[in-house]
C-alpha cells in the first residue's frame, strides 16, 4: 500500500463533468489499494471571478480580507468533489487549510508554510477516508485565513506529500508535462520525461507557471518527486527530481514572464552603500527584486535599474520617493511596458556561447534587450511588452527545442 498525494488543478475540475472525471482518477487509485490525499484548487476561473467582485466593492482591500475571500474558491471544490466521490461510494472527507493545521506566516497573499499538523489527516487515512484537502489557503497564529499566492495549490500539495512522507506526489493539470516551453505559445515544444529541482525552479519562478515555484522549493528541500501530468490523458507525465538521466541539457526551457516592471534610480551619488541603502528599504517590505543593472560611474553619478513584480511597482516607487533625501538621487524613471524572456539549463554552465545564441535569435527577429541577467543555469533579458511571444519562439527555434 502506498501513500498517493494527487493535486488537481482549476481547469481539471472546472465542471460537473470534470469533477466526475477527477473523482473517476481519485477513486481507481484508492481501488489499487493507494491511500489518497487529493489537494484541489478553485474551479475553472473562480480565483479571478472573485478578485473581480472584490474590485468592484474596493479596489485596494486588505490583503487580510483578500484572502478571507479568495480561500472560498478551494472550499467550494473540496465539498463538490467530495460529493462527487460519495456518489461513486467511497468513503471521504473534505478538509480546509485549518482543519488539516496548514500553519503559515501571516504574510497575506504570499504566506509560506511552517507547518503542517499530521493528526487529523492521518486519523481520516486510518478510518480509510479518501482525504480531500483545500489548496492555496492556511491559517496563521492569530487563526485567520492566509493563502499561498497564486497557483499555490501546488505548494500545499508538495507540502502535504512531504509532511506525511507520501511516496508519490502527482500534479494534474491541463496539459500533460513539463514542455520545453509554454506548448500554448509554441505548439511543437517537446515534452520533458524528467527535469531536475533546480532547472525546474527557475523555469517556474521566471514565469513558466504549469508548477507554483515554491512548491518545487519545497520538494527539492524534502526531496519529493514530483509527477505533472494531465487530467484528461493517461500520458505518462514530467518527473521533477533531483538528478535526471538524461545528458544535462544546454538549455532545457524557455519562460516568459509579462508580469514585471522596470525602474530605474538616476543620478545617485557613487559612493559606497547606496545599493545596500536602495535593496534593505525595498527588502524590508517583502519587495521582491529581480535583474539588477548598475551603471559605471560617470561624474561621480551612477544609475541603478531593476525589476519588480508589476503589482509591486507603486509601493516600490512610494518607498524610493519617501527616502527620496536619504537616498539622494536626482530622478526616477519607470515602466510596466516591457517583459522578461530566459532560457534555462544545467548545461549552459560548461558551454561558453549559450547567452550569445540567445542574443542572436533577439538580433534575427529584431528585438531589442534593455537589461541581461545570467546565473550558473539560466539567463535571462526584459525586452518591450508584446514581444515576449516572438521571442520566445525565436529562442525555442535557435536552440531547435521543438
Ligand atoms: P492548473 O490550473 O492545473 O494549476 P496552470 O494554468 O496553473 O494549471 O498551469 C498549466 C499551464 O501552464 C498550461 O496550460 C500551460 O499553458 C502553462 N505552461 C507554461 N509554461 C509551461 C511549460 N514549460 N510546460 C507546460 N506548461 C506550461
Ligand atoms: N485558486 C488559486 C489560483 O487561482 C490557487 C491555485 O489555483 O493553485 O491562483
Ligand atoms: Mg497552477
Amino acid at each position: 500500500m502506498s501513500l498517493i498525494v494527487q493535486k488537481f488543478g482549476g481547469s481539471s475540475v472546472k465542471d460537473a463533468e470534470h469533477v466526475f472525471n477527477v473523482a473517476g482518477i481519485i477513486t481507481d487509485t484508492y481501488k489499487a489499494g493507494n491511500q489518497v490525499i487529493v489537494v484541489v484548487s478553485a474551479q475553472g476561473d473562480t480565483t479571478d471571478d472573485l478578485i473581480a467582485k472584490a474590485k468592484e466593492i474596493n479596489p485596494s482591500p486588505s490583503k487580510r480580507e483578500m484572502d478571507m475571500l479568495l480561500s472560498t474558491g478551494e472550499q467550494i471544490s473540496i465539498s463538490l468533489l467530495a460529493m462527487a466521490i460519495e456518489k461513486l461510494g467511497f468513503p471521504v472527507v473534505s478538509l480546509t487549510g485549518w482543519q488539516v493545521g496548514m500553519h503559515t506566516d501571516s504574510n497575506y497573499s504570499a504566506a509560506r508554510i511552517r507547518k503542517i499538523e499530521q493528526e487529523r489527516v492521518q486519523k481520516e487515512l486510518d478510518k480509510k477516508n479518501i482525504v480531500i484537502v483545500a489548496g492555496f489557503q492556511g491559517i496563521n497564529r492569530y487563526d485567520d485565513i492566509t493563502t499561498l499566492g497564486r497557483g499555490g495549490s501546488d505548494t500545499s500539495a508538495v507540502a502535504l506529500a512531504a509532511a506525511l512522507h507520501a511516496d508519490l506526489c502527482e500534479i494534474y493539470t491541463d496539459v500533460d508535462g513539463v514542455y520545453t516551453t509554454d506548448p500554448r505559445i509554441v505548439p511543437n515544444a517537446s515534452k520533458l520525461e524528467e527535469i531536475t529541482f533546480d532547472e525546474m525552479l527557475e523555469l517556474a519562478s521566471l514565469g513558466a507557471n504549469v508548477l507554483h515555484n515554491r512548491s518545487v522549493e519545497m520538494g527539492k528541500k524534502y526531496n519529493v518527486n514530483i509527477c505533472v501530468r494531465s487530467s484528461l490523458t493517461k500520458a505518462p507525465g514530467t518527473i521533477v527530481k533531483e538528478v535526471v538521466d538524461m545528458e544535462k541539457m544546454l538549455v532545457r526551457g524557455v519562460a516568459k514572464d509579462s508580469d514585471v516592471a522596470r525602474i530605474s534610480i538616476c543620478g545617485i551619488a557613487d559612493t559606497p552603500g547606496k545599493a545596500f541603502k536602495i535593496f534593505s528599504l525595498l527588502a524590508k517590505k517583502n519587495i521582491n527584486v529581480d535583474i539588477i543593472l548598475q551603471s559605471i560611474g560617470r561624474d561621480n553619478m551612477k544609475d541603478i535599474s531593476f525589476t519588480t513584480p508589476e503589482d509591486r511597482l507603486e509601493e516600490a516607487l512610494q518607498i524610493l520617493e519617501e527616502n527620496k533625501a536619504v537616498l539622494d538621487y536626482q530622478s526616477l524613471d519607470y515602466t510596466k511596458d516591457v517583459s522578461k524572456v530566459s532560457i534555462v539549463g544545467a548545461g549552459m554552465v560548461s558551454n561558453p556561447g549559450v547567452a550569445a545564441k540567445m542574443f542572436e535569435a533577439l538580433y534575427e527577429a529584431q528585438i531589442n534587450i534593455h537589461m541581461i541577467a545570467t546565473s550558473e543555469i539560466k539567463v535571462s533579458v526584459l525586452i518591450d511588452a508584446g514581444c515576449e511571444t516572438k521571442a520566445v519562439r525565436a529562442i525555442h527555434d535557435k536552440f531547435e527545442l521543438g
